[in-house]
Parts: C-alpha cells; structure tokens; sequence
C-alpha cells in the first residue's frame, strides 16, 4: 500500500468507529448535527473539494459530484448516518480501486522488467559499469553470467546461452557463440560474453519494446470508448430522473422529504465507476498477458480487433517457412563453373538482408567474398538484385526478373525456389534453393481453423513453391508470384469483401505496406527486426506462428470478461434504480450494491492479467 492509500484506510477506521460510537450518543438538533460532521468531514473532505473544483471548472457530472450532492442532501435531511455511511463506502470502493490498480501495473511492470540498470564497459583497462545510455555504437561491452543484456549487439568471443523468456515466453534457453547476434532484455545464463554494442540504446529492443506498451493503454479499444460515452449520458440522464423523482410525486401524493431521499439514491446509483474502471483494466490485464506470452499488443483496439479476426493472411517465406534456404542443386550454362556462380551470386547479394540472400552468402563461405568489386546494386523487391561486379552487369533473381531484363533463361522443372544467376545480359545458371516449412505452422492453423478462421497466402515466390507449402499446410487459398504492390492489391480485395477483421502475418522483409494496411498486422520474428515493429500492430517475439491463436484466445477472454462486467454492472444498477425508486432501498443499499458491484468487477477483470498457453 501507498501511503496515501494507507492515510485513507486510516480516515476510513477512523470515521468508522466514530460512526459506531455516535450510534450510542443520545443527542439530538444541532449538537447532533455537529458530532456526524466530524467523520463525515473526516471521510468526504477531499470528494467534496474535488467536487467544488469540478463545479468551478465546469465539469458537473462527475462522481465526486454526485456524491457530494447525494451526502449533502442526506445530512441536510436530517439523515445523518446515512450520509456518513454513504461517503465511507465510497471512499473504501475507492481505496480498492485504487489498490487494485496500483497492483496490476506494478505486476505489468514486473513482467516487462527487461530494463537493465547499466552495461560494463572497458575504460583503460578496467571495467566501469556505466548507464546503459552512455554506450554507443561500436563499443564493447562485457556481460557477465547472471547480467542481462543492455543492448543489442554482436558476440565477438565467448559462449554462452541467453534466456529470453522475458522477451518472447519462451524458457528454452538459446546458445550463441561468437559472430551471433544478442537482443536486449534478455538474460546471459552462463559464460562471460563480449559483445560489440550495435544500437544505441534508445534504438535497442528492450527500450522498444518498453515504449510500445507504455503506449499501448493509449489506443483504446471499442469497448473502452464505448463506457466514456455512455457514461456521458448516462450519468446526466440519471441525474434528471432524480430531479423528476424529487418533483413531480410530491406533487400529486406528497411527502416530499421521503421521495427526495429517494432522489438522492438515485444520484448514488447513477455514478457508473465499476465499468469506467473495469474496462480498461481488463484490457490493460489482457496485453500485459499477452507480453509476457512474447505477443506485443500495441492497444486495446488490436486486442479487441483480434477476436473478430475471420481470415489470416500469412506471407509464406520466413512466416510459415523457416525462412532458411538450402541450395539443392546448382546447373551452369556451358563454361561456366558452378562453386564461381555461387560467389557470383553471393557478391551481388551482399547487401540484402532477404533470407534467399542470406543463403547464398552461407553456401558461398569459406571463399573470399571482396565486396568492393560490387558496385551500383538495386534490390527490386519481389524479383531479385541486379549490380555490377568488376563493372560487368550482374541479374540474380526469379524468372520475373529475367524477364523484366529481357534475359532468355531455360525453362526448369525443380521442386523449390529456383534464383537464375546472369552475366553480362546472359544466362550463366540457376540455383535451386529451398525452404522448410516450420514445425509449428502446421498446428498453428490447424488451430486458427478450428476457431472458424479462414487460411490464405500471399507470396512472391513461384507457383510450384507456393503450392508445396500450401498443401503441406492445407491453406484454403494462394495467390503466388507477386509483388509487394500485388500483395497490397490482394488485401484490399479481401477488404472490401470482408467478413470480419483481415489479418496479416509477415516477417516484416517485403511486406511493411501489407502490414500496414491490414486491419491487424501481426510481424513475426519481432526481436531485432526494426521495419516490422513500426508496421505492425502485434509483434510476436518469437517466429512461432501458434502464438496468433494464443493471440485470439487472449483476445477472446479479455472481451467475455468485458462484456460479463457490463452486463452484470448494468442488471445491478437496474435493478436498484427501480428499487429505490419504490423506496424499497435506500441509499446506503445503493452505494453497498456500486461498491460491491465494482469490487467483483474489478476482481473479474484481473483475471485478465493471468497467462495463458
Ligand atoms: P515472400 O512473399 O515469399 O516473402 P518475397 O516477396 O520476399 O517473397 O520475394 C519473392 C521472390 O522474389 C523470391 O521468391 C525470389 O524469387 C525473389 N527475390 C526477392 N528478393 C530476392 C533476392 N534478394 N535475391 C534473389 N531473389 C529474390
Ligand atoms: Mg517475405
């Protein structure tokens, strides 16, 4: 507890006893007056100054207003306990709130605390510990076993393996070795590391990822937007009723005082504080679930989005596949030896971080890679590369590309990704490349399926490619040999003929603007790749797709619980409208059944903060 909260527990014992004691005292007229005003002073100062302050600043229909009109009528009629009892429920359905806030972002805290205090550096010879801040590009940094890492960076010596469960939920504890790359965040378990620092850390993925869900309580959900606004009718609208109630049966049957008593529950009952703090806990509790699943949810509309999500659009390569490629098979045109077309390839794919470069580049080691022969390089996403190496122009890519520079290349019949390699405006050979599918795509939309989601892919790979992986993985529909440009066209498609929101999964490489456009991007593999944090609206930390139904059923339970709230708040509100207005309750009965009703609800949404697998 806070002290502030432990200051009120302390006016609410206080005011109290002071109310029980009082019960005793045989007084009565102004001395009687006088004695509640101590625990009623006691328990309501600070809602009745915020409810003059709000009356200043124009806006009425608060709480603290409501309270403060309701209290202050009870007293002035004479019903002194009531208006005491009435202020210290409200107070401890406050002092709960307030508690059950505190702790639920200090366990979102908790789980995100990927923060490191500081990285050790080498200065003249000793190791300083400085702010993870003061560290910049290109210097090296010393991680001892136990430390977690504060930047993200490149091992240069040592072994050792790094927990990221933090990161992505996953225990599996992952090795690296010299030449691998580190995320921040994540915690060094056994050997001593060297690591040559790559992002600054603002740029780091701790300090991403940390700002991605501060800011996600800011993009509020439907269901959020929905109580603000309801609550803005809703609480004036009561508010008249109550004027009604106070008027209009005095003057046909009478007894003002006791229908005015009745008037002022209903200004009790009228404050809507259950769902206006319910809600957005619950989906605060739902994405800080969610992340320590390793699913970063950017706000409460995409958690929300998800659960009507009724088609998943996947890019095939590095999403579904391993985004690993094998060479299975080298052909040459005559004259030209096949270990120099790899090198070939590989110069000219120096530069791209596409995994069908990567590949390349891994089968080509072990020879020496001179990229100061290649020069004037152009990715053309979708096709290939073209560059020149030793001033010859070079084309390495799919047979779209070879048309597009009008190059005759063989037709070929080969199971995987075939990467025609051409010289000088001729064709010098094809490497056939291929890519398998993930372990977990396969359960993984089995799973989407089964919770009444349609499959579809979208890839810029041949058609002969795209139909294995899609018959291993039974998808319902492949559009193949695209480009970005017809990626976003396809989409837009599914768009305009949508039933229920479009989602689409990407690595991030190719397909930003796809990911952009969709109702909810999803990135995969979100550690260290920057282009798909900024597009997407959840990241995945790891490359599991299993995690998007994971996503789904979070989703889900955070709306039951949402919805449960409301309905449950509603029913017990209308039912004591109507039961006050029948005087059958009074307001002390109103204000228990707010604060009771706030309490469970609060209760409930909480349970939006467990995990879940
Ligand atoms: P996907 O939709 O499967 O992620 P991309 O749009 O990234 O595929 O690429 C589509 C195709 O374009 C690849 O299958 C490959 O034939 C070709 N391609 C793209 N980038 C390169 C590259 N750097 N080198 C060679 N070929 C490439
Ligand atoms: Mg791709």
């Amino acid at each position: 507890m806070t002290a502030k909260q432990k200051k009120t527990l302390l006016r609410i014992i206080i005011s109290a006893a002071l109310l029980i004691v009082l019960r005793f005292v045989p007084v009565d007229g102004y001395l009687k007056l006088g004695l509640y005003l101590l625990p009623y002073a006691l328990i309501g100062y600070d809602v009745l100054i915020r409810a003059v302050k709000g009356i200043i600043s124009g806006q009425v229909f608060d709480e603290n207003f409501l309270m403060a009109i309701a209290t202050v009528g009870a007293m002035a009629l004479e019903s002194y306990s009531e208006g005491v009892e009435v202020m210290l429920f409200y107070q401890i359905g406050e002092l709960f709130q307030s508690y059950a806030v505190g702790r639920s972002r200090r366990s979102i805290s908790a789980l995100m605390d990927i923060r490191p205090d500081f990285a050790n550096v080498e200065r003249d010879g000793d190791l300083v510990s400085v702010d993870p801040d003061e560290v910049s590009v290109g210097d090296v940094i010393i991680i001892r076993p136990g430390e977690r890492v504060p930047l993200d960076g490149t091992v240069i010596d040592g072994e050792s393996s790094l927990n990221t469960a933090a990161l992505t939920g996953e225990s599996l504890p992952r090795s690296v070795k010299a030449g691998d790359e580190v995320v921040s965040g994540s915690v060094n378990v056994s050997g001593l590391l060297k690591v040559r620092v790559s992002r600054i850390f603002e740029e780091s993925t701790v300090s991403r990822i940390l700002e991605l869900v501060e800011n996600s309580s800011l993009k509020k959900a439907k269901a959020e937007n929905f109580i603000t606004r309801f609550a803005h009718y809703y609480t004036p609208a009561v508010c008249l009723m109550a004027l009604a109630l106070a008027v209009l049966p005095p003057l046909f049957v009478g007894g003002f005082r006791q229908w005015l008593m009745r008037a002022l529950s209903f200004l009790v009952i009228s404050c809507p504080c259950a769902l206006v703090i319910s809600i957005p806990l619950t989906f605060f509790g739902g994405i800080g679930g969610a992340s320590r699943s390793g699913i970063l949810v950017k706000g409460g509309n995409y958690l929300e989005a998800m659960s009507e999500a009724r088609t998943i659009v996947f890019d095939k390569t590095g999403t579904l596949t391993e985004g690993v490629f094998a060479v299975r098979q080298i052909q040459t045109a005559p004259g030209v030896d096949a270990e120099d077309l790899v090198v070939r390839a590989a110069l000219c794919e120096s530069y791209s971080n596409h995994p069908i470069s990567q590949s390349l580049r891994a089968r080509a080691e072990g020879h020496r890679l001179d990229v100061n022969r290649v020069t004037d390089v152009e990715e053309l996403a979708g096709c290939g590369i073209t560059a020149r190496l030793d001033g010859q122009p070079m084309a390495v890519g799919n047979a779209r590309l070879m048309k597009l520079l009008q190059i005759d290349v063989p037709t070929a019949q080969a199971q995987g990704t075939i990467i025609y390699v051409a010289r000088g405006g001729k064709y010098e050979g094809m490497i056939v490349i291929s890519d398998a599918v993930k372990a977990t795509s396969r359960p993984a939309l089995d799973a989407l399926r089964k919770q009444g989601v349609k499959t579809v892919m979208l890839t810029g790979d041949s058609r002969t490619a795209a139909a294995q992986v899609a018959d291993q993985l039974g998808i319902e529909e492949t559009h193949a040999e695209l480009l970005p440009q017809d990626k976003v066209d396809r989409l837009e498609d599914m768009l305009r003929n949508k039933q229920g929101a479009v989602c689409f999964v990407g690595d991030g490489i190719n397909d930003a603007p796809v990911l952009s456009r969709a109702d909810i991007g999803i990135a995969m593999g979100g550690v260290g790749s920057d282009a798909a944090i900024e597009a997407a609206d959840i990241v995945l930390m790891d490359d599991d797709p299993r995690k998007i139904s994971l996503a789904m059923r979070i989703s889900h339970r955070c709306l039951r619980i949402v919805h449960e709230n409301i309905a449950f708040a509603l029913t017990v509100k209308a039912v004591c409208l109507v039961l006050g207005a029948l005087g059958i309750t009074g307001m002390q009965m109103a204000i228990f059944a707010d604060v009771g009703v706030m309490i469970l609800a609060v209760l409930n949404a909480t349970r939006a903060l467990t995990s879940m697998r």
